[in-house]
């Protein structure tokens, strides 16, 4: 339902709820965070309910720059805490929040579950966090690109990786992705709604679009590797 992502050098998680909050209007059961601390390592809190929630249920210290949010509008799994995005891949290394269905997820979690991965939800999202965990392609940007490749259905998705954490990769395909383009930081949503008090810089992504967003600096291309131009717009916002 609801995507936010945020790199840079100031505190991410506050940043992301403040962002939930702002699509909260278009509704959804569930609420998640997941933020990329110093070393990578990716710490994740999720809550089925609204973003106060998810709020109260925040660490006092859950500190890192990097960070992607969620609200879930559940169509693959109930709604819980467990089925809430982010979603993990079996070793802890990759964070993925989904909009949108993937229309051939049974028959990948079929095929990754013959192979032996256990899976922690029930939604369709979570096999691609699992796909581009598997990837043995050498770059997050790869990664994420291979794991595409077989995926059928609608996305946006932003994607974090503890070995690659000064980035972000996002992409999109039939769910929008908009990147707020800020000094030194970089955000991402599926609403500008989520940016405009960061930025009125925007660049929103095509079908068949990705974009590798780092705090200085922010590329987009095709999902085949093809560098696209993506001038930033400047939007008019009257609250
Ligand atoms: N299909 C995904 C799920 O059920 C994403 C739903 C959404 O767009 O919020 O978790």
């Amino acid at each position: 339902c609801g995507i936010v992502g945020y790199i840079g050098k100031r505190d991410a998680a506050p940043l992301l709820l403040e962002g939930l909050q702002r699509l909260e209007y278009r509704g959804y059961d569930s609420a998640g965070v997941a933020v990329a601390g110093k070393s990578g390592a990716l710490r994740t809190v999720k809550a089925k309910g609204r973003v106060r929630e998810l709020d109260d249920r925040l660490p006092k210290r859950f500190t890192g720059t990097t960070g992607i949010a969620h609200t879930r509008w559940a169509t693959h799994g109930a709604p819980s805490d467990e089925n809430a995005h982010p979603h993990l891949d079996a070793e802890g290394q990759v964070a993925l929040v989904h909009n949108g269905i993937i229309d051939n997820a049974a028959d990948l979690r079929a095929k990754l579950v013959a192979d032996g991965v256990e899976f922690a939800s029930e939604t369709d999202s979570e096999v691609v966090a699992h796909l581009i965990g598997r990837s043995s392609a050498d770059t997050l940007e790869a990664k994420v690109r291979e794991a595409l490749a077989v995926v059928e259905g609608t996305y946006g998705i932003a994607v974090l990786h503890a070995a690659f954490p000064d980035r972000i990769v996002v992409a999109r395909n039939g769910s929008p992705v908009v990147l707020g383009i800020g000094e030194n930081e970089m955000f991402v949503a599926s609403d500008v709604a989520a940016l405009v008090r960061h930025t009125n810089q925007v660049v929103t992504l095509d079908d068949g679009e990705m974009a590798t967003l780092k705090a200085g600096e922010y590329r987009t291309y095709t999902t085949e590797g093809s560098r696209t131009s993506a001038a930033p717009t400047t939007i008019e916002w009257a609250a």
